[in-house]
């Protein structure tokens, strides 16, 4: 499916100029949110199809991925991740889409690494068995894993690609072994879909089973994209998350590791580690979003929720000097005032959004 994408020429912007040379000053947007993360999908593509983000009716087989051309290559990701860090940046996270179903990724990480910020990827962990160690090797800091259900049955349904629950285990575990600790936990909550699984999963990941110190992450149901046929009434609060593990192993807040964090700190109360909640839709967290997204085939979103994006290969490909390039950054941080999730709406919710498996979750 073709996304929406404007140009950011600099001249299409300011008409007869270029865009405002960067002074090299505190770059804050409309809000005064300043740019500290850069998430970055490398492929469109996916081994599952996650109801809730790739629904195989959307996504099946006529489906038109990008073609190989269209996509940014290694060497114009990295380019533009330096620049970016020039303007900010401290973390970058890639993501997808399926990241490690970008061949030779690890080949990536050893180009950004020495870029210095914090190097992250957020990955279904069905292949981690065989990229955790080359991941480590080339410099990845940490890993998210995203794992909805312990339940064979409920997770097979959810990644409506007849995954087993055991292979992600082994991926985690195989990343372990490689070096990564405090792995993240991504889980996805939809109602009457896998919230019997939420204590279940909390019960797993306590630190009694958990030599790692892996962390669970309780996400809101989002409506992301505009194929998934979001709801309300099927985003359980992670206040009702929080409530119900209490409930079993009592939990106490934590301060945030830093400002503008997006999952909110709890511990428990015997020591057992901590968990964290995201809680995008009942608690938006838009006043400290400090975050851009730059698309597969080289677009930037500032928001998750973006109806379009920025067109930086345009740029690139256009024979634009790195200045230029950061000058056409800074211009779109600059002007930046999105805050969908403070005014979203069922209404909103109906609205054409990107998908986020193009943008990058
Ligand atoms: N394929 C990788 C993975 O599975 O982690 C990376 C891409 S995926 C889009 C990134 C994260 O977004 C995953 O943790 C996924 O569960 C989450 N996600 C996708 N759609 C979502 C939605 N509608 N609401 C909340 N989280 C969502």
């Amino acid at each position: 499916m073709p996304q929406k994408v404007i140009s950011i020429r600099p001249e299409s912007r300011l008409p007869g100029a270029k865009a405002p040379r960067y002074d090299g000053g505190l770059l804050a947007d409309t809000l005064g949110r300043s740019m500290r993360d850069l998430r970055i999908s490398v492929t469109d593509r996916c081994n599952f199809r996650c109801t809730y983000c790739m629904p195989r009716e959307v996504f099946g087989a006529d489906y038109k991925f990008l073609p190989h051309e269209a996509i940014l290559s290694f060497e114009e990701i990295t380019r533009l991740a330096g620049i970016f860090v020039g303007l900010g940046v401290k973390k970058i996270r890639l993501t997808g889409g399926e990241p490690l179903l970008r061949k030779g990724l690890p080949g990536l990480v050893a180009m950004l690494a020495p870029l210095g910020a914090d190097l992250t990827l957020t990955t279904n962990g069905s292949t981690l068995v065989k990229h955790a160690q080359a991941l480590k090797d080339a410099g990845l800091d940490r890993i998210t894993v995203s794992l909805d259900s312990l339940d064979e049955a409920t997770f097979r349904a959810m990644n409506d690609a007849d995954f087993p629950v055991e292979k992600v285990l082994d991926g985690i575990t195989a990343a372990t072994e490689a070096g990564f600790s405090q792995v993240k936990i991504n889980m996805v909550v939809k109602r009457g879909i896998n919230d019997h699984q939420i204590v279940e999963a909390a019960r797993h990941w306590r630190n009694e089973g958990n030599p790692g110190g892996h962390i669970l992450r309780f996400i809101e149901f989002m409506d992301v994209g505009s194929t998934n046929g979001w709801r309300m009434d099927d985003v359980i609060p992670s206040a009702e998350v929080v409530r119900r593990i209490s409930e079993a192993y009592p939990l106490e807040p934590v301060d945030p590791n830093y400002a503008g964090e997006v999952a909110e700190r709890w511990r428990y109360q015997d020591g057992a580690g901590e968990i964290g909640v995201i809680s995008s839709v009942t608690q938006a967290f838009c006043a400290d979003c400090n975050r851009m997204r730059l698309s597969t085939e080289g677009s930037l979103y500032t928001c998750l929720f973006a109806q379009k994006g920025h067109d930086l290969k345009a740029l690139l490909r256009g024979g634009a000097s790195d200045d230029d390039v950061r000058d056409a950054i800074a211009a779109v941080w600059r002007l930046r005032d999105d805050r969908y999730s403070e005014i979203r709406t069922a209404e909103t919710a109906r609205k054409p959004k990107v998908e986020m498996s193009y943008i990058g979750g």
